[in-house]
């Protein structure tokens, strides 16, 4: 099997070990006779794969099971951009959310259709460059909504900002898994899993019970958070593949000693590229300046001279490096290095990166 280094931000690499072991289970499931895509989901051998990944999940995010509920869904990310508010903001309430991109504005766009949005901080004056310390929080929000990874700008919290009483939520699309953080410390969280956790399809939603409890239910059968937890995810038919793949995911982080060691190998890889890019100021600009601002998961930075684009793309192609242009609203490139982007590829982009730099 040919394997090139694939810098793509979404769907993205995923462990060579579990394309093999999810291309026997697209032949045979456990000894079945039948296929993962054949099996019906109310069946024993798909009921195991989906509570496995439940307790997986919940586990590896260091989230208690009494107070936790997990819920697998489809419609992406996209959709929880509306599900969210739809389910927990009033039409009299308002919510806080932070601005740091392009995905966080179309959070902001949707709930505005159901409540009051309060800007608690926004870095589009920085052109996202950054993300914001200062929050201007209102005083009865329902909820502050943060982004903890921009994907299209590469920026990343750092820390989790302060927020009082306030419930934090957060959409982790892109960087879930990718560093030991205090889960705990969110009341709901979100994540399309085709960045870090496995194929598109499958979006996962992690709420506290005791707020799911406060959840409004005048709302579309399949559109209620409460609907999916009371069926344990199983209301309708989930993204069994999916699920099935992402459940060989989260065994793959627990082989590789969870999301410390995750964390520990995504520093050191990200460091191999920006280390390289800081080095040639004269030849790359690297879109976030503030280091502490800089995302280990979507590594942005442009060339100095724009007429060179073409030849750096070229060059990283014939070293089999490919998905490295930028989001097309942003151009420029990006190097998303996901979980599952081998440190031998960002050690190659480094060189790659060092040897162009001196051409
Ligand atoms: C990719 C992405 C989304 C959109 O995800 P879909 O699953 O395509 O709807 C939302 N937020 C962030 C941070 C993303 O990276």
């Amino acid at each position: 099997m040919k394997r090139i280094y694939n810098f793509s931000a979404g769907p993205a690499i995923l462990p060579e070990e579990v394309l093999q072991q999810a291309s026997a289970g697209v032949l045979e499931i456990d000894g079945s006779g039948m296929s993962i895509l054949e099996v019906s989901h109310r069946g024993p051998h798909y009921e195991a794969i989906h509570h496995d990944a439940e307790s997986r999940l919940l586990s590896i995010l260091g989230l208690n099971p009494a107070e936790w509920q997990p819920i697998f869904l489809g419609g992406g990310a996209s959709l929880q951009f509306a599900m969210l508010p739809m389910n927990f903001l009033s039409a009299d309430q308002s919510a806080d959310y932070v601005n740091t991109g392009e995905w966080s504005s179309k959070a902001i766009k949707e709930a505005k259709r159901y409540g009051t949005v309060n800007i608690a901080a926004s870095s589009e004056s920085d052109k996202f460059a950054s993300i914001p310390r200062e929050l201007n929080l209102s005083p009865d929000a329902a909820y502050l909504h943060i982004t903890t990874n921009n994907t299209i700008e590469g920026t990343e919290y750092s820390d989790l900002p302060s927020h009082g009483k306030t419930p934090l939520i957060a959409d982790c699309s892109s960087d879930i898994f990718a560093r030991n953080i205090p889960y705990n410390q969110f009341h709901m969280l979100y994540a399309g899993a085709q960045k870090n956790a496995g194929p598109a399809g499958l979006t996962i939603v992690l709420v506290r019970k005791d707020f799911l409890e406060t959840a409004n239910t005048n709302l579309p059968t399949m559109l209620s958070y409460k609907t999916h937890a009371a069926s344990g995810s199983l209301y309708n038919t989930p993204p069994v593949f999916s699920i099935y793949v992402f459940d060989l995911v989260l065994k793959w982080i627990e082989d590789r000693g969870g999301l410390e060691n995750m964390e520990r190998c995504n520093r050191r890889k990200a460091a191999l590229i920006y280390d390289a890019l800081d080095e040639y100021p004269d030849i790359y600009d690297p879109a976030v300046t503030n280091k502490a601002d800089r995302s280990l998961m979507n590594v942005t930075f442009r060339l100095k001279d724009k007429e060179r684009e073409a030849e750096f793309l070229a060059g990283a192609k014939h070293r089999d490096m490919d998905g490295l242009k930028g989001h097309r609203s942003v151009g420029g490139f990006r190097a998303s290095i996901y979980n599952a982007f081998p440190e031998t590829g960002c050690a190659a982009l480094a060189a790659y990166l060092r040897e162009f730099a001196r051409s």
